[in-house]
């Protein structure tokens, strides 16, 4: 379990060990006004790994959403150290905490509570999205998640509310929304520092490759223990049907979302690499491990929305962050002994079908 860190610190120290280890060059874009929780200095680390600027590329992202990288960390880290020979044929991106204020603040948004994955508008331009869904269901976020009866309440009406109006809505609200700072799923109204920095490592190190393959690593959805693959290419385009093929999805399965669809995202992290490398054929998967039930994930998302503005000056906040960083990275050793025998073999997968697309 050597793998798993507990603070950002922790986390960047091994990643860079063990990428040093490996003999990755590594490229470090650092920040000078903000810090983390401990006033240590955020970095995210790109660790390049086999050709320098490859035809055919991999590339893997850890902490889009923040504190959910430390399961991905530990991924990245563990591959590291147990990985077979790279070949040179194949260029291996590696970015650790490309959203390091939230993965030191052990939160899922940005220091300006911008969910990153809803970020990355085309062109930057257009971010006045009406959210009606969102709208009527923000209500069911307007209570106290330190107190557990108060947080079953709102969770009860909150599902009531959806089987008497449809579970379409909880998509909707997921989708993202423009008009609510502080809100859950906010989009921002401008780029945030961690997607210029995205689109900058796209362009710097991918900027040859005419074949890439992702993997943009993710807690939270899906079962305590389940694996859940997002893709976003249409199904029957050749981009759907590589990424299924890489990792077995060929058959259909159930939609992890009760709606049972994927909701339409706009503006995911992994939409960019396309944006800026339109003549590239990309395709790949957000891979997600589940890690609690949903009331604990509708518990804990309202849970760190309430540490990051109501409940800031509160006493006990340090303690529900970390209550926050255990629902989406469960310290059950079952459960990360389950990332760190699965994430490595999605990565191998990954890996092996970009170099045979
Ligand atoms: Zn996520």
């Amino acid at each position: 379990m050597d793998s798993f860190s507990e603070s950002y610190a922790e986390a960047r120290a091994k990643f860079l060990a063990a990428a040093r280890d490996a003999g990755a060059r590594i490229h470090s874009y650092g920040r000078d006004d903000v810090v983390g929780l401990a006033g240590e200095p955020l970095l995210c680390d790109v660790a390049v790994l086999g050709a320098e600027r490859g035809e055919r590329a991999a590339i893997a992202i850890t902490g889009t959403h923040g504190v959910e990288g430390y399961a991905g960390s530990a991924v990245l880290h563990h591959w590291l150290t147990n990985r077979g020979r790279i070949k040179d044929d194949i260029q291996i991106v590696l970015v650790h905490a490309i959203n390091p204020w939230a993965f030191s603040h052990k939160t899922r948004t940005t220091e300006n509570n911008v969910d990153l994955n809803r970020n990355f508008i085309r062109d930057n331009i257009g971010y006045e999205r009406q959210n009606p869904g969102y709208d009527s269901l923000a209500p069911f976020f307007d209570f106290d998640p330190t107190d557990a009866r108060r947080a079953l309440d709102a969770y009860r009406g909150y599902k009531a509310h959806l089987d008497r109006n449809g579970w379409h809505l909880e998509n909707e609200m997921l989708e993202g929304q423009c008009d609510r700072p502080d809100g859950l799923f906010y989009a921002g109204k401008e780029p945030e520092w961690s997607n210029l920095l995205f689109r900058r490592i796209v362009t710097e190190h991918l900027g040859a490759a005419r074949t890439i393959g992702f993997v943009d690593w993710h807690t939270g959805v899906g079962s305590f223990g389940e694996i859940v693959y997002l893709m976003f290419d249409e199904p029957g385009s050749a981009e759907h049907a590589a990424a299924s093929r890489w990792w077995n999805r060929e058959l259909q399965e159930k939609s992890a979302f009760k709606s049972g669809s994927t909701p339409k995202y706009r503006g995911l992290l992994c939409q960019s690499i396309r944006q800026e490398l339109p003549d590239a054929r990309i395709a790949g998967a957000v891979v997600e491990f589940g890690t609690a039930d949903d009331y604990a994930i509708f518990r804990g998302d309202c849970l760190d929305r309430w540490v990051r503005f109501e409940g800031r000056e509160a006493t006990d906040a340090a303690q529900f962050r970390e209550a926050y960083k255990d629902i989406m990275n469960p310290p059950d050793p079952s459960w990360r002994r389950m990332v760190l025998d699965e994430g490595p073999a999605v990565m191998d997968k990954l890996i092996a079908g970009v170099a045979g697309w």
